[in-house]
């Protein structure tokens, strides 16, 4: 019987699985598709510090001392690049919305330069645009390859222990007498007193029958890869409205993304195959993105599909230990920059699950705060 079980083969299901086996501890992680099927495997996969909320800061900073360490600890190149990143101006009034944004992450510490021209975007990056007014960099950002990361994750974990089952979903979470019992799963139910939810887009399904309401809405965004180019853009590159997002591959590739669209989808409708990006989706996104990046526009499109964003009121993840069910740990919310907080939000998992205090102070990240207090909808800041 498992001591704990994780529901969710992204990152942070899969990040918790090998932190909770390298202290030997039972685990069986079960995805109902695949490790990295869902955002985890379709993200932009650039890793920052910039441009978060101040309470998320910490943690992107332990993250970003981890994914250096990645290729000895989980024994795989992970294509980590810390290349630095890139968030452009295009007008006027965005070279103000940058500028204010240096101002205030510099006071927070972070090592964030304005460059206010266009010359000194270009020294950085040269295939950029004369269209780019100016720019925040952070050379402590870059990015990493997605499935491979959150593969080397889970078989790091299955190499300490832990049991990986793929193709196994989840349908409910037992609870007797306000505590864990166990999960039915589409293999039958198996007795555990602990499970992790790190499901994404449809964590709050699973909470909902235990009468515990996530706010989430899930929003899609699309995504274009191109051919192989030559090299030519070191940094993750955003823009000020995060519109558009964008970085080139080690093999060459570019890959690129939209912003948010309003409208939010059930995830239960949506599948792999309806996940794929319309033609005028395709077109608007190359056409964004060639603004600033000319070459985008004349490289050859080689893959495109959709991801879902799983976007909290106040764009900040839930990791925390819901008061009314003992044994149940909750991470998802992560609003579009969660991949990056990957290797930390493992550690949590494992922190809550194994009821220690957390190694971060996570009061921002309470689910309570949705009940105690209005939350104005923040912004979403997808840009790598
Ligand atoms: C296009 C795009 C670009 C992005 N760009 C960035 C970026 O540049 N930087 C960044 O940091 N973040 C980015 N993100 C966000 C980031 O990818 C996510 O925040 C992160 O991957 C979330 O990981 P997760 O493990 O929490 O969720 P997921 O990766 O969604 O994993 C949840 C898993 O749970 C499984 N699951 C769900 N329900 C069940 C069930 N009932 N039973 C079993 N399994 C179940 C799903 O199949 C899925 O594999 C982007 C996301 C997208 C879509």
């Amino acid at each position: 019987m498992p001591e704990i079980i994780i529901v969710g083969g992204g990152i942070t299901g899969a990040a918790a699985a090998d932190a909770l086996a390298r202290e030997r501890h039972a685990v069986t992680l079960i995805e109902k598709h695949g490790i990295a099927a869902m955002a985890s495997g379709r993200t932009l996969g650039g890793i920052r510090q910039s441009g978060r909320d101040a309470a998320e800061l910490p943690l992107a900073r332990a993250a970003i001392a981890m994914w250096a360490g990645l290729i000895d600890t989980l024994e795989v190149d992970v294509e980590y690049r810390r290349s630095g990143n890139l968030r452009l101006a295009r007008t006027p009034a965005e070279v103000e919305v940058i500028r204010a944004l240096v101002e205030s992450q510099r006071a927070q510490g972070l090592d964030l330069y304005f460059l206010p021209d266009n010359t000194a975007v270009r020294e950085i990056a040269p295939a950029m645009s004369p269209n780019v007014l100016a720019a925040s960099f952070c050379p402590s950002d870059g990015h990493a390859n997605p499935i491979k990361a959150t593969r080397a994750f889970a078989d790091s974990a299955r190499r300490h222990g832990a049991t990986i089952r793929e193709g196994v979903v989840v349908t409910a979470i037992r609870v007797a007498r306000d505590r864990v019992v166990g999960v039915d799963t589409t293999a039958g139910f198996i007795p555990v007193e602990r499970v992790i939810v790190a499901a994404g887009v449809d964590t709050p399904g699973l909470l909902a029958p235990l009468g515990i309401e996530l706010p989430l809405s899930t929003k899609v965004v699309s995504v274009v890869q191109s051919e192989p180019l030559r090299a030519c853009l070191d940094q993750v590159f955003g823009v000020a409205n995060a519109d558009c997002a964008g970085r080139q591959e080690l093999d060459g590739r570019l890959r690129f993304t939209n912003g948010l669209r309003d409208r939010s989808v059930d995830p239960a409708r949506w599948t792999g195959d309806s996940l794929a990006p319309s033609a005028n989706i395709i077109s608007d996104l190359v056409t964004l993105v060639a603004h600033v990046l000319p070459i985008a526009g004349d490289a050859r499109v080689s893959r495109t599909w959709s991801g879902f964003i799983d976007l909290t009121p106040d764009a900040l993840p839930v990791i925390d230990v819901p008061e009314s069910v003992a044994g149940l740990v909750v991470a998802a919310g992560f609003s579009g920059h969660g991949f990056c907080l990957g290797p930390v939000s493992g550690l949590l998992c494992a922190d809550l699950a194994l009821a220690r205090p957390p190694r971060h102070d996570l009061a921002a990240f309470r689910l309570a705060r949705f009940e105690e207090r209005p939350i104005a909808p923040t912004a979403l800041t997808l840009h790598g």
